[in-house]
């Protein structure tokens, strides 16, 4: 490892890796540091929404992640007791509206095509190595690390949800939602003659619990998750989100949704949660990306999106901040971008938090939602206008968020 980088990433997940690629397609001297012994991303799908195509685009990316991924037809939303369609978002319109498409893509093609563009980039990539502790310099900032310390001129923390960097922002703690994330990404082959959407992302909203599918691969995987509130966590035991309190979970729910649950993976889930939004990610050269700076809660698929977007608003600052000398004004570029993302990311926690509350109604609560959503334009885009636009750079660019109205109020556009 040289001693002579602009920028060094701590961490190499979608987040860690888009902040490295950005970086170096502005001419800047790029190293990741990796805990693992390789880099990788976990074989599940996910969802990636225009604000996040067009930056692909912008970096030259979006023909390989389009040639690997989905482009569904409808974001369809459905009742996981009675399995009716309450609404849809038709995603051929949304690629009009916003000018770049909606994919669904596996974890692993969106990471290696990212893991590729560094490569041919000239991004040195480190594994095995785990950044314990980080030091401000006079002039940049040093990662450390049990066989010593890399210095660069800026180091930046895409080392996720239990970041080590985050406790030099703030002594707060990852919030436990109490839900808990199933996956399951099959061959379709295995959904055979069932009731399976293979154009569309599905979701089942019910009471405590939701289910998602949608297919991977050109069609020739579906993507499942199953997400729902443990009750064992509700208890307070340690040992909770365990398969024994799935099936329970989902108990009753519609046949498209039961049918599905045996092709969960049943030897890993993933407890969900998320942190108080944190208004300041920048100390010094140490900058905060990506889960380290703002986990969500998923019910908006756009946490790897945010990633993205923060590694593209860095990186034009960055190259928007030159000096004579070929350097960055580092100063300058982190301020411009602590200026302004960590509002947006706000927003992006917060109305998870709420849509996932929505989303997980029970009672005359549901019944008054279903009749909402069924009663909803579904060409009303007011609910994604403000997430799907071109990225805010600026504080001033970032668009006006959509207020949801509390249930029992009347819904304005
Ligand atoms: P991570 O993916 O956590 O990567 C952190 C990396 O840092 C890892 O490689 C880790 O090994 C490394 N690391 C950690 N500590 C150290 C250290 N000390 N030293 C060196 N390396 C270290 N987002 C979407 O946009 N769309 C979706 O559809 C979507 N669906 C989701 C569904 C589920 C069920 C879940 C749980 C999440 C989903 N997300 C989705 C969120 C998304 O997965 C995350 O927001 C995103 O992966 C965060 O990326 P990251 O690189 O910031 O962090």
């Amino acid at each position: 490892m040289g001693t002579t980088n602009d920028v060094v990433v701590v961490g190499g997940g979608i987040g860690g890796l888009a902040t490295a690629y950005a970086l170096a397609r502005k001419g800047l001297r790029v190293t990741v540091l990796e805990r693992s012994s390789e880099f990788g991303e976990v074989g599940a799908g996910m969802q990636i929404a225009p604000n996040c195509t067009r930056i692909l685009d912008a970096w030259g990316l979006l023909s390989e992640v389009e040639s690997l991924g989905v482009r569904p037809k409808n974001l369809v939303m459905r009742d996981a007791v009675d399995g009716s369609v309450l609404t849809r978002l038709d995603l051929d319109d949304v690629q009009s509206r916003y000018e770049f498409p909606y994919v669904v893509i596996h974890r692993s093609d969106l990471h290696g095509t990212l893991l590729r563009a560094c490569q041919r980039a000239g991004v040195e990539l480190v594994t095995d190595v785990k950044v314990t502790g980080y030091e401000q310099l006079a002039d940049g900032a040093a990662a450390v690390h049990a066989g010593g310390r890399v210095e660069a001129r800026v180091v930046i923390a895409a080392d996720g949800l239990h970041s080590v960097a985050r406790p030099l922002f703030s002594d707060d703690q990852p919030v436990n939602s109490a839900y808990v994330a199933y996956r399951g990404a099959v061959p379709i082959s295995a959904v055979a003659g069932k009731d399976v959407s293979l154009e569309d992302v599905v979701v089942y909203v019910g009471p405590q619990r939701h289910f998602v599918q949608y297919p991977l691969r050109q069609g020739e995987m579906l993507n499942q998750v199953a997400v729902f509130e443990s009750p064992k966590a509700l208890a307070g035991q340690e040992d909770w989100g365990t398969p024994d309190e799935l099936d329970g979970a989902f108990a009753g729910s519609c046949a498209q949704v039961t049918e599905g649950l045996p092709l969960m993976w049943r030897d890993r889930w993933w407890r969900m949660f998320d942190r108080e939004p944190l208004m300041h990610w920048v100390q010094g050269r140490v900058a905060l990306t990506g889960d380290a700076a703002h986990p969500p809660l998923q019910y908006l698929a756009q946490g790897a999106v945010m990633a993205i977007e923060d590694a593209w608003v860095l990186s034009e600052h960055a190259g928007a901040h030159r000096l004579p000398d070929g350097g960055v004004d580092w100063d300058a570029a982190l301020a411009a971008y602590d200026a302004v993302r960590p509002e947006h990311c706000r927003r992006v926690l917060t109305t998870a938090r709420a849509w996932g509350e929505l989303w997980h109604l029970d009672g005359e609560q549901r019944e008054l939602r279903n009749e909402l959503l069924r009663a909803r334009d579904v060409h009303d885009y007011s609910f994604v206008d403000w997430l799907y636009g071109p990225t805010a750079l600026t504080p001033d660019q970032e668009p006006p968020m959509f207020e949801p109205q509390p249930l029992g109020h009347p819904v304005t556009a």
